[in-house]
Order: C-alpha cells, then sequence, then structure tokens
C-alpha cells in the first residue's frame, strides 16, 4: 500500500463513511484545503495530524506512513464489518522513516494530552462549553426524550461514540450529564462495552468507583480550579452566583469545593 499522507487520508475518510466536507467542517477550515490534501498537493498542518486521525478513527501514526497497523484505538467490539482489522492487515513492504517520533512512540498517550487540550481550550470562559468539547473531539451528542430516572448514556455505535442526554431535564443537569458522560469517554473506554445508561444518581452497569471517578472528572472539566477562582472573587463569593455563571448546580458546586450541602 502506498504509504503516502494523501493515500492513507483518504482510505481512512473513506472507511471513516465521512465526506471531505465533514472533515473540513471539524477541522474549521475550506473543503478545497482538505481537497489539496487528497491530491498530494498540501501537506496537512502536523499538528492537525492527530485530530485528523482521532476523527477518522486511525492513528496518527499511521496517517503519517508508519508500518503499523491504521487503527484502533476505539473499542474493536461492535459493527466488525466497517471497522478496521487487524488480522487482514499486512504490513507494508518498506515503512517510511518515521517523522514524528513523539507521536508514533505513544499514539494513546498523545490521544489523552489531545482530549484534555481540547477540553482546557474550551474552558477559557463560563459555562465550559461541553457541546463544543464534543464536537471537537468527533462525538455525537444527541438529546433525546428518556425517562426521568435517566440522565444520559454513552455508546460506541456506526464507527462513533454517542452521547445521549436526557432532553427533559434542567440545562445545568444536562451540562453534568454530558461532563459525565465524556469522563466514560476518556477513562472508560475499555469498558463501555455495549454501552452505558446512567441514572439519576450516575449509577450504571459501571462499578460505583468507576462512577465516583467519572463524577469527579465531570466536576473538573465543568469547574476547573482557574475558572472557579476567576468566578468566585468576580461574584464575591456568593455561591448561587458562581453556580449560576458555571451552569451547575449548587450541590454540584458544594462537592466540587467539597463542602457540606
Ligand atoms: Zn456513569
Amino acid at each position: 500500500m502506498d504509504n503516502s499522507f494523501s493515500t492513507r487520508l483518504l482510505t481512512a475518510l473513506k472507511k471513516s463513511g465521512h465526506s471531505q466536507s465533514d472533515l473540513a467542517r471539524h477541522l474549521g477550515i475550506s473543503q478545497p484545503s482538505v481537497n489539496a490534501w487528497l491530491r498530494g498537493k498540501n501537506l496537512a498542518e502536523t499538528s492537525r495530524v492527530p485530530e485528523i486521525a482521532l476523527f477518522l478513527g486511525v492513528r496518527s501514526g499511521w496517517l503519517l506512513g508508519d508500518g503499523g497497523p491504521p487503527g484502533e484505538y476505539v473499542a474493536p467490539h461492535q459493527d466488525p464489518e466497517s471497522r478496521w482489522h487487524y488480522t487482514n492487515y499486512q504490513e507494508p513492504a518498506a515503512a517510511v522513516p518515521d517523522q514524528s517520533a513523539h507521536w508514533l512512540a505513544d499514539d494513546e498517550a498523545y490521544e489523552y494530552t489531545f482530549i484534555w487540550q481540547t477540553i482546557s481550550s474550551e474552558q477559557a470562559e463560563a459555562p465550559v462549553k461541553v457541546g463544543n468539547i464534543c464536537e471537537r473531539l468527533g462525538i455525537v451528542l444527541v438529546e433525546e426524550i428518556f425517562p426521568d430516572h435517566v440522565c444520559g448514556s454513552i455508546q460506541y455505535t456506526d464507527g462513533r461514540y454517542v452521547i445521549r442526554v436526557n432532553k427533559l431535564h434542567h440545562s445545568n443537569r444536562k451540562r453534568f450529564t454530558v461532563a459525565h458522560e465524556l469522563a466514560h469517554y476518556i477513562e472508560h473506554r475499555h469498558l463501555i462495552g455495549d454501552g452505558v445508561v446512567d441514572d439519576m444518581m450516575y449509577r450504571s452497569s459501571l462499578s460505583s468507583e468507576t462512577e465516583r471517578e467519572a463524577n469527579q472528572i465531570a466536576a473538573r472539566i465543568l469547574m476547573p480550579d482557574h475558572l472557579l477562582e476567576y468566578v468566585s472573587e468576580q461574584e464575591n463569593q456568593d455561591m448561587d452566583a458562581v453556580a449560576r455563571r458555571l451552569g451547575v448546580s449548587l450541590q454540584a458546586l458544594s462537592i466540587r469545593l467539597g463542602q457540606p450541602i
């Protein structure tokens, strides 16, 4: 197989089922720019490669022509038809010299860094935009009418992660649910299996310890230290006002601050 970036990008794009426009939109660039990459006219900026790889469900290293398999870092348990298969994969005759050792060395660590960088770039102001985070990570976010005792769920379907949130809940609750499901995506992807459904208390088929961890991460996503400090100062430590500004419930804020409710 041709190891060039353009060929691999085209392969990954076809396999993912996304269009050139989808990719362009996801990256916030024009469709002709993507087309230029595919025609080998231009190379993608190396800083965008992890984002492209994540969106298309392949490894950055593979896109850049390394000798390894194309994927996958996402759960391989579902949708066997449309996913990459290690088993049928043939090692290319000659691997292209590694041009980005730091990505190839540890793709998963890089992805983890990428996820937290994406989150922190949406934490510049209150409230933290969880919808943007999902979009930039290539996660589909859906509001759906669930029974009241269900907060939301995360599931891997058709090659993508989908977070569903109970449409009828208060916006603060919805934001916390999205952050909670994002936490499962970040830390518990290997446990998601056929999907995780969280009830009103964020209990699911996962262990209570796992759920507690997801709640802590969710709180860190919605209420990062710097923002919490900044908003608290601006609102003269009026906790009701701080919670409102951060788009969280007073209860969530109290838990985050380690204060009794
Ligand atoms: Zn959960």
